[in-house]
């Protein structure tokens, strides 16, 4: 019974698609057509990623579905529909950008979408949770990236991040829903690549979501490096917000290319966040980072990579290598 709803949910989602999907080409889809060509993507790419616009109205989808066969509940359990009062359903997604996420086997496990500049609401919207949805392993661009022959995987924030850096050339980019990567996500990109490069948006909430993702990588089969977009300014010299969309479309593919081959390794740029957290020109940042450097050094499982990354931070915070290695060792052997 699970895999026939499952199917059943899988087929609406199709279907939904190809409805927003024609959509975006008529009339009605002028609106998000424009905004489509002013994020500067194709009507190629968009086509490639099965972009798509829901129409202003309540239950536009719904009677399209309905027609076709679905029930009010496969569509609700679809996350397509949503129940209303006196037992009938208004369309889940209205007036919005919609990008389906495929799966890594090619079905349209759900969607997300974005608002229109100068609506109110949430910016971002998601099909819940549902038998094919689920935030928790899903990959969006998995579908294509996992064919590329480029040496590694790329992951980033958002869907749009994705769809302009494929756009760009570059077709190894993925992105969790959301940033929260967990576990299984970690060992289903270890499946399909050895090296993944983070390249979160370069912003606080961007760069606490790195720390995170480190975090949880670090018992995954995976070589991972961290991509950090360089600061930018307004004419004012206020720091910019930027994101790989943003970079790319700044500085282009080559400069995009560029920061890929001049990412740090993992331990690295652990080791580079602790130097902009504390102020090493006095002695209570230097104590400070050097305990936080003994934690990170002795985190690492590899007595190698101890003694390259202990050495590192040891010539960092101004102290000996040895005695360094003396108190990582004694970390340990309290932690144990
Ligand atoms: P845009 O470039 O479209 O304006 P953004 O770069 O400002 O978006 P972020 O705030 O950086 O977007 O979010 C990155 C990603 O996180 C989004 O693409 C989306 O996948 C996800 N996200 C952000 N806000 C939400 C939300 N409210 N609900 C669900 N997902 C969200
Ligand atoms: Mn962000
Ligand atoms: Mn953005
Ligand atoms: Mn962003």
């Amino acid at each position: 019974a699970g895999r026939k709803k499952r199917a059943r949910v899988l087929a609406a989602n199709k279907d939904a698609a190809r409805f927003y999907h024609d959509y975006l080409k008529g009339p009605g889809g002028q609106r998000v057509r424009e905004y489509i060509a002013q994020r500067q993507i194709s009507p190629r790419t968009a086509t490639r990623f099965g972009l798509g616009a829901a129409p202003d109205q309540w239950d536009a989808l719904t009677k399209a579905l309905t027609a076709k066969g679905y029930s009010k509940m496969e569509l609700i359990d679809a996350g397509l529909a949503v129940a209303g009062k006196n037992g009938g359903i208004y369309d889940k997604f209205r007036a919005r950008l919609m990008l389906p996420v495929i799966d890594v086997r090619g079905d349209v496990a759900g969607f997300t979408s974005r608002i229109l500049p100068g609506e109110e609401g949430a910016k971002y919207l998601n099909t819940p949770e549902t038998v094919a949805f689920k935030k928790g392993r899903l990959i969006y661009a998995l579908n294509f990236a996992k064919n590329t022959k480029r040496p590694n995987l790329i992951l980033v924030e958002g869907n749009i991040d994705v769809i302009t850096l494929h756009q760009a050339g570059f077709d190894n980019v993925v992105a969790t829903m959301g940033t929260a990567l967990t576990e299984e996500h970690a060992r289903i990109l270890a499946r399909y690549t050895k090296e993944l490069v983070l390249c979160y948006d370069n912003d606080p909430a961007g760069k606490k979501s790195t720390d995170r993702v480190l975090g949880i990588l670090k018992n995954a089969d995976l070589n991972v490096r961290v991509l950090q977009l360089p600061n930018a300014y307004d004419s004012e010299g206020k720091p910019l917000k930027q994101d790989p969309d943003d970079f790319v479309k700044r500085f282009g593919p080559a400069a995009f290319e560029k920061c890929l081959n001049g990412s740090a390794g993992q331990n690295d740029y652990r080791l580079e966040s602790l130097l902009q957290k504390h102020s090493l020109a006095d002695e209570e940042g230097r104590m400070a980072f050097l305990r936080e450097a003994v934690e990170t050094v002795a985190s690492l499982q590899s007595p190698i990579e101890r003694e390259i990354y202990g050495n590192k931070a040891a010539a960092a915070g101004g102290i000996s290598a040895a005695a360094f290695a003396q108190e990582v060792e004694r970390y340990r052997k309290n932690r144990a």
